[in-house]
């Protein structure tokens, strides 16, 4: 069998809590056990959110934590070629389609339609520039625009899309029910689900280790697969760490970061043994989204 690689692959957004942690240790440990590789990529495509300070405390946290992780550190931002060429590699094959809806005119599309099938991401995009002529397409490129794939092409062309949740079972994709994504922005290249499926198959990943968060994500990220020819990986999606009132660990429901408990002193490698050994600080429970 090859040998295991993982990642940890957070955005630069903010300070990470004890849910990264939580992710970030599962994933190590998954790879050190089996004496594989665990990598670490940080998604910074998303320029306006992402900051560098924020790139300093992730990896001060990792190695408070007691992660180490093997090779150098890739960062997104650095690849944005590779993403392009697969948007490339869509585009010629009639896969994806240049959008020039702006968010408002999507939310007073989908009002004025009464109703619009939501998919696990909110409502789902009514396809308004898939009808657009190839002449107008043209005529338009110079506009800010995103490039959407035809998802009911894609999933025709792609065929049978079966994956494996080490948790879940055996699944098969069904990215049908998010639409046509976005796959790459009009302020960024690439996607989150572009970038991630691109740099998943050129890092050699073979488990993806991650929050159950990212469950339904799978769906898009497999079809991407099949129309880049890139292998799949087996997935693990573990459960969340919740408060004791049920909410997803976040900023904004004022969880701790690691650095706030860095920085007042906390150990790093005890607290890392406790969420391995399932012990988690007072207040927080895990759960299956
Ligand atoms: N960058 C994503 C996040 O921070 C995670 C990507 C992944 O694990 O696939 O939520």
């Amino acid at each position: 069998m090859n040998r295991v690689v993982t990642r940890f692959a957070p955005s630069p957004t903010g300070r990470l809590h004890l849910g990264h942690a939580f992710s970030a240790i599962a994933a190590d440990d998954y790879a050190r056990t089996r004496g594989g590789r665990f990598l670490l990529r940080i998604e910074d495509i998303d320029g306006t959110r992402s900051r560098p300070e924020h790139v300093e405390t992730i990896l001060a946290d990792l190695a408070w934590l007691g992660l180490a992780w093997d090779g150098d550190v890739v960062f997104q931002s650095e690849r944005l070629d590779r993403y392009q060429a697969a948007l490339d590699a869509l585009k010629a094959r009639g896969l994806v389609y240049p959008c020039f809806c702006t968010r408002a005119g999507i939310a007073r599309e989908i009002a004025a339609a009464g109703s619009a099938p939501h998919g696990p991401d909110g409502p789902v995009y009514p396809g308004t520039c898939r009808a657009v002529s190839a002449a107008e397409r043209v005529a338009r490129l110079a506009e800010p625009h995103a490039w959407r794939l035809d998802m009911a092409r894609a999933v025709r062309q792609a065929g049978l899309l079966p994956w494996h949740d080490e948790i879940a079972g055996e699944q098969v994709a069904d990215p049908a029910v998010f639409g046509d994504v976005v796959l790459a922005r009009k302020d960024a290249p690439s996607s989150y689900h572009l970038a991630v499926t691109v740099d998943d198959a050129a890092q050699g990943v073979t488990h993806i280790v991650r929050g159950a968060d990212l469950f339904a994500a799978t769906h898009v990220h497999r079809v991407l697969q099949a129309l880049l020819g890139l292998p799949t990986p087996v997935y693990r999606h573990h459960p969340l760490l919740i408060d004791a009132d049920g909410n997803r660990l976040a900023k904004r429901h004022g969880a701790p970061t690691l650095e706030s408990l860095r920085l007042a002193g906390a150990d790093g490698r005890a607290l890392a043994d406790d969420l391995r050994a399932g012990r988690l600080p007072t207040g927080f429970l895990a759960r299956k989204d």
